[in-house]
């Protein structure tokens, strides 16, 4: 692999420097060969590379939605390094055999760093742990366990995997959504406009019930939660109020519920169809705040494709899930960063450094510093173009943004040294 130098990029907007990326590592650049490869990032911001924590890759079992390969090349254009890939897939990834699987087909799509989520529950059928010790020992080393897609509604359940993945430092990243209050069928924010729809509700209560249960047994238990995609401004109180009392309670937030709203299900355009849905914008406005000041603490996609023939169905027929990982940097400088209430450096915090220290990944988040890994993402704060779903790597079509115009700031991403993306 050849040295790369990346000229006069300014770092996390504190200043402009020189990167020199010599064998995936960060090496110092007064050492350069003159004949060096050259790019010239003036203008340009550098971030360390972004980590998702909640990444639909569809592999194994629904290569039609998505693969490894499609999955991590819009991984790479989001400006992203590392991706957790959710247990939803067909096998579940409930085994330690799973989770190598998983591993090894994320290695051999060579675009990010493929790091698997293991299921809570066996099946995901929310009544049996799942092998969480052996998953945990395994070459795939799962730090992050969840059941998403389905909420581990049992407290004994939750109480028993909270107390168990504290041997290994493991997390449970939890779908929060009470079954009871809102069902498999609930697709629309229980409200005024669910009724004028007919759509059956989802409301706000399902969500954050389960994370007040929650925390209190991450408490209990002296263990790690993390809730996944939160939608409301009650979650936000509840969250607010855990991290008071010294919880070890950690958050995110999808792009979409940054942006998108209700007003946007109106059509019945099951591109908008969501789970946990889209909510009015009392709590856009409570989720952007709790992201500033860092009660949310970082940004997940929640990236799902889905298959055109399980989206195009009348509204509450369809899939649940939306495209992410391609436009969730430009999603959060529109809604955080342009508007003054993130800077670069902390956006690279709940992007990049956050989410790393949640799954524990030791080579990402870190520092643009000499010896750090050459994990690398190039932005240019200006730039914006119109989303068009037919330009994206991955291999769905369920894209939200499609028409809109949109920062779009990732102009070359570098995964362990190695460019994985670079604009035209
Ligand atoms: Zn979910």
């Amino acid at each position: 692999m050849s040295d790369v130098l990346v000229s006069g990029a300014d770092l996390l907007g504190r200043g402009r420097a020189d990167l020199l990326l010599r064998d995936g590592r960060f090496a110092d650049p007064a050492t350069a060969a003159a004949d060096v490869e050259r790019v010239d990032a003036d203008g340009l911001v550098a971030l360390p590379g972004l980590v998702d924590l909640h990444t639909h890759l569809r592999e194994p079992g629904r290569e039609d939605a998505e693969t490894h390969a499609t999955g991590t090349a819009a991984a790479a254009r989001g400006g992203f390094t590392a991706v957790l890939a959710m247990a939803n897939t067909l096998p579940v990834t409930d085994t330690a055999e799973a989770a190598e699987h998983v591993a090894a087909l994320g290695e051999r799509a060579g675009h990010t760093q493929v790091v698997p989520v293991g299921a809570v529950s066996k099946g995901l059928d929310g009544a049996e742990l799942a092998e969480l010790g052996l998953m945990a020992r395994s070459s795939a080393a799962v730090r992050v366990f969840s059941d998403d897609g389905h909420c581990v509604a049992d407290a004994r359940l939750m109480r028993r995997a909270l107390e168990y993945v504290r041997a290994f430092d493991g997390v449970i990243a939890q779908h929060a959504q009470d079954p009871r209050l809102a069902g498999p069928d609930a697709c629309c924010h229980e409200g005024e406009l669910s009724g004028r729809l007919g759509l059956p509700g989802w409301p706000a209560v399902a969500e954050s019930s389960v994370v007040a249960r929650d925390v209190q047994l991450a408490e209990l238990t002296r263990s790690r939660l993390h809730v996944c995609h939160v939608s409301t401004a009650e979650t936000v109180d509840v969250l607010r109020w855990a991290k008071l009392r010294g919880i070890d309670v950690t958050a995110e937030v999808a792009p979409h519920h940054l942006l998108l709203t209700t007003a946007d299900v109106a059509g019945y355009d099951p591109t908008f169809k969501v789970n946990p849905p889209l909510r009015p914008d009392e709590h856009l406005g409570a989720l952007r705040d709790a992201l500033a000041d860092g009660t949310i603490d970082t940004v997940a996609t929640d990236h799902a494709p889905h298959a055109r023939h399980d989206k195009e169905h009348a509204f509450a027929e369809a899939a649940s899930g939306m495209l992410g990982l391609e436009t969730a940097l430009g999603v959060v400088v529109e809604t955080m960063l342009l508007p003054g209430r993130l800077n670069w450096g902390e956006v690279a915090e709940r992007m990049s450094v956050v989410p790393a220290r949640i799954a524990r990944l030791r080579g990402q988040g870190r520092p643009l510093a000499v010896g750090e890994p050459a994990n690398l993402t190039l932005v240019d704060p200006a730039a914006r173009a119109v989303v068009d779903r037919a330009a994206s790597a991955s291999l769905s079509q369920n894209n939200p943004w499609h028409g809109r115009y949109l920062p779009d700031p990732v102009v070359a991403t570098f995964w362990a040294g190695r460019p994985t993306y670079r604009r035209g």
